[in-house]
């Protein structure tokens, strides 16, 4: 599946009008929990469930931890989140921010379960969500600055409360190395 076309540049421009509504700068940190509640969606996390469901709860943060990593749950029209945070902060970062894309691109909803009991997801859609939460916490600028600071990808994975391997697919995304290594040629306004 590839993003459609013009896709990427909507990405970055919704991601800056939010990141400014945050007061971030375009190198800041994000944190998904301010994120959520600044476009009023609740999360709650898997822990929370653990009197009522305790089995799922067991099986999800114990048995098979990453089959689940976080949900859209409708009532109506409203959303709100249901993330494993028996994650590492990292992997919620980027679970939440996912599903808080879904939203901000107003996906629909769509049945989490279909007739046969699998998971039922539109491929396109997952992948504008995915790339979606990728600028949100790693914009392009994030990218530059990464290595220009010569960050490693432990440093920026902390900066930036995602996970290694967000950080490195986000620069491999932007080519930020290519362009800070070749400043006169790539590094001016290039897209
Ligand atoms: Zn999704």
């Amino acid at each position: 599946v590839t993003l459609r076309r013009g896709f990427k540049t909507e990405a970055s421009s919704l991601a800056q009008q939010v990141r400014n509504e945050l007061g971030l700068k375009s190198i800041d940190p994000l944190d998904p929990l301010r994120l959520a509640s600044h476009v009023e969606i609740p999360l709650i996390g898997l822990s929370d469930f653990r009197d009522e469901i305790p089995n799922p709860v067991r099986h999800f943060s114990e048995i098979n931890t990453s089959e689940f990593s976080a949900v859209t749950v409708f009532d109506g029209t409203k959303r709100l989140i249901v993330y494993n945070d028996f994650h590492s902060k990292g992997r919620q970062a980027n679970s939440i921010t996912h599903e808080i894309s879904h939203g901000i691109l107003l996906h629909r909803p769509t049945p989490a379960f279909n007739d046969m009991g699998c998971r039922d997801v539109d491929k396109e859609v997952e992948e504008e969500a995915s790339w979606l939460a990728g600028v949100l916490l790693v914009p392009e600028e994030a990218t530059l600055y990464i290595v220009r600071q010569r960050m490693t990808l432990d440093q920026a994975a902390i900066k930036y409360g995602v996970s290694k391997q967000l950080v490195e697919w986000r620069i491999r995304m932007t080519g930020a190395r290519t362009r800070v290594n070749r400043p006169s040629s790539y590094s001016r306004g290039r897209r």
